[in-house]
């Protein structure tokens, strides 16, 4: 699966390269300095972390006799080519070429240079690195995230609005992204059924759960409390219908959320259940299940798990098959679930139990590990 690409929105003065006191023009090869870091983070940024890379700035006045065209470009074009020679290429560079009283509609804040990027798909998994409060104004008016640069040895300015990380150097700027909660939301709506939440990969268990269905709440809880993942999620379905549509939509929500909380699945474990075995095991009572998960981009599911009641509470036991179907479909993720026992709730409760801890390990992120898990680049 190849998600898509966020943008990481960056400044140039004062964020890139050293902003030059008092006449702040970088107008001649003498003034250009980098900030400490920036090509290694930016460069990592770009190759572990998936991020492309925008330049936006303002440079007033660019093009008139008080900051001629030719005096701009040599430094910029060194700069650039600094960058590309260290794998840091920006997909585009945005510059506004107006004075603040000219009140021109691509001047940062204002959002005229990008306006095409407010409808890419990763728009919300965007972020903008920054000095000035124009450039937290500007996220804040694009609906992205923003980190403010904040010079070493300054005082941090207490918090400001709009909010914004805050962080003295650009190896804290690459840890921060790096280390960030994978976050999605859950939502979903349909003629049949109405969901919302949100599911966060990198959480500690917390859930609250309603899908009006309360044998599946308790199985869609052990989700969030075996696999560590914080839960939030109401489902309002068509439930005087059955309960067909309700486990349907939820297992597609849930396998939608998982995806896009994985972005392009950097740094995690490729198969779940670590190396050595590839499979979770897990007993409860008189019954077992083992559940193999690989997120592979590709949706299987392997199915043995038999029931000889209809129901275990208000669910139908056939819309667990159902259910697991749909997720893998979804997440576009393979999973082998095999499982037996006489108690049928101990049954799916340990398919549930095994499946949330095998999930558990397939997403959690190895330490000093970021690439993509994969010799074919994408999954
Ligand atoms: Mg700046």
């Amino acid at each position: 699966m190849n998600a898509p690409r966020p943008i990481l929105f960056v400044d140039r003065d004062g964020t890139l390269i050293v902003e030059p006191k008092p006449s702040l023009q970088i107008d001649s090869f003498e003034k250009l300095e980098f900030l400490p870091g920036v090509i290694t983070a930016l460069a990592k940024i770009h190759r572990e972390l998936g991020y492309d890379l925008v330049l936006v700035s303002n440079q007033d006045g660019l093009g008139t006799e008080s900051f001629p065209q030719e005096d701009f470009d040599g430094p910029q074009n060194l700069m650039l080519q600094i960058f590309a020679g260290e794998g840091v290429i920006f997909r585009e560079v945005l510059i506004d070429p107006s004075f603040p009283h000219e009140d021109s509609p691509n001047r940062k804040p204002r959002l005229g240079l990008v306006e095409k990027y407010r409808l890419l798909p990763a728009l919300k998994r965007s972020m903008m690195v920054g000095d000035r409060e124009s450039d937290m104004e500007f996220a804040k008016n694009l609906g992205i995230e923003a980190i403010q640069l904040v010079e070493t040895g300054a005082e941090l300015p207490s918090d400001g609005i709009p909010p914004r990380k805050q962080c003295r150097d650009w190896n804290e700027i690459y840890e921060y992204l790096a280390n960030r909660d994978r976050i999605a939301s859950c939502a979903r709506k349909t003629e049949e059924t109405a969901i919302e939440g949100t599911l966060c990969l990198d959480g500690t268990g917390r859930y609250e759960i309603s899908t009006g269905l309360g044998f599946f709440d308790h199985m869609l809880e052990q989700l969030a409390r075996h696999g560590k993942f914080d839960l939030f999620l109401t489902c309002r379905g068509d439930l005087e219908v059955d309960e067909h549509h309700t486990i349907e939509d939820v297992g597609i929500t849930l396998g939608e959320a998982f995806r896009e909380a994985l972005d392009n699945k950097r740094g995690i474990e490729r198969y779940g259940a670590a190396e050595e075995p590839v499979s979770v095991k897990l007993p409860m009572d008189e019954s077992r299940a083992e559940v193999l998960v690989d997120l592979s981009g590709r949706p299987a599911l392997q199915w043995e798990v038999p029931f000889h009641r209809e129901r275990i509470g208000d669910v139908p036991t056939e819309m667990f098959h159902h259910f697991f179907r749909s997720f893998v479909d979804a997440s576009r993720s393979t999973l082998h679930i095999t499982a037996s026992g006489k108690n049928e709730h101990h049954l799916i409760e340990i398919v549930f139990k095994a499946f949330s801890r095998a999930l558990r390990k397939a997403v959690s992120r190895e330490k000093n590990a970021r690439g993509i898990p994969t010799t074919k680049g994408v999954l």
